[in-house]
């Protein structure tokens, strides 16, 4: 029936209907039904203090568990979140899922772990962010320090004020920031003393050419100096090898996650990892 919808819908809007289109539409319907179908998942991948090898938390990295297409990443469906709005409901949901995860790490022991969550800039924009971050502290119990959100260079350099009072009224919960992807945005850097960052995420796309490029190397340690002048923490992505973990180590960065020592997985298998690498070295 809604696949019938939506083309009539097309058929009204653009006679040139093809079949991408049409797809989208059919997503754009799935995606309404995951939330509440249960196919949203949140994945986690370890965290790692790089000198003493502790592992100190996770990001949750969302999946969609979709009736026929099986496990999408979010690459897949992230963008038409976004562009539909449906991020918002989505986003609530990840930030609550997250917080309660996070407390029953606690709960098992785990007493220190930190959760990191990706936001989207729509989230900002729809204005009661703060209200949103506050409900999942409050049902879930988890105390705010306890809890990082992952924002855009991008998003940082929209219109700023609003911003900025949402960054600050959420920072009050202890909760801190970093910036995702650091690196591969934009060169105006005049927005990192503006809002009260926390850290600076190294993209993988340095990480990976660390070896074989004298270039991405100088960007890290680039990025590295200007967090220390900014009093900020560094943690580097995609960390896949050895000897990517001995380079970032030496050059002073502080955090790392990768391959090296997990992929993201589901809550369950993330227990049975932390149970067997507390200490991940
Ligand atoms: P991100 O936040 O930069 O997450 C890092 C991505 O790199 C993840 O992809 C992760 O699986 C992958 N990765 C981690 N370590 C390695 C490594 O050693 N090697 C390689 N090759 N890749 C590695 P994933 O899970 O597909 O997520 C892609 C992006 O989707 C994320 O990038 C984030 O921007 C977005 N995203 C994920 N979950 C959410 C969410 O809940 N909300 C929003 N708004 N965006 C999300
Ligand atoms: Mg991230
Ligand atoms: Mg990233
Ligand atoms: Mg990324």
């Amino acid at each position: 029936k809604a696949k019938a919808d939506g083309k009539n819908l097309y058929r009204f809007f653009d006679a040139s209907m093809n079949s991408l289109s049409e797809e989208r539409f059919v997503l754009i319907k799935d995606l309404r039904d995951a939330l509440k179908r249960q196919e949203l998942i949140l994945f986690y991948q370890p965290k790692v203090d790089l000198r003493s090898g502790k592992l100190v938390g996770a990001e949750a990295l969302i999946r969609w568990q979709h009736p026929e297409r099986g496990l999408m990443a979010p690459g897949q469906f992230i963008e038409l979140a976004e562009e539909t709005g449906l991020i918002v409901e989505i986003g609530d949901w990840v930030l609550e899922e997250a917080c309660r995860r996070c407390k029953s790490w606690h709960q098992a022991g785990y007493v220190d772990f930190e959760i990191a969550v990706n936001l989207s800039s729509v989230q900002f924009a729809r204005g009661n962010l703060t209200a949103q971050v506050e409900k999942a502290l409050r049902q879930s119990g988890l105390e705010g320090k306890y809890l990082e959100l992952e924002l855009t260079e991008s998003l940082l350099l929209g219109e700023g004020e609003n911003i900025q009072s949402q960054l600050n009224d959420i920072k009050k919960h202890g909760v801190s920031f970093s910036i995702d992807d650091f690196g591969t945005g934009y060169s105006n850097l005049g927005y990192l003393s503006k809002y009260p960052l926390d850290a600076l995420k190294i993209d993988q796309s340095f990480v990976r050419k660390i070896h074989d490029s004298k270039q991405d190397l100088n960007i890290i340690i680039a990025i590295i100096n200007i967090a220390k002048s900014l009093d900020l923490t560094v943690i580097a992505e995609g960390i896949e090898t050895h000897e990517n973990l001995q380079q970032l180590t030496q050059l002073g960065c502080q955090f790392g996650q990768g391959f090296h020592w997990a992929k993201p997985q589901s809550p369950e298998d993330f227990l049975t990892y932390v149970a067997r690498n507390i200490d991940a070295k």
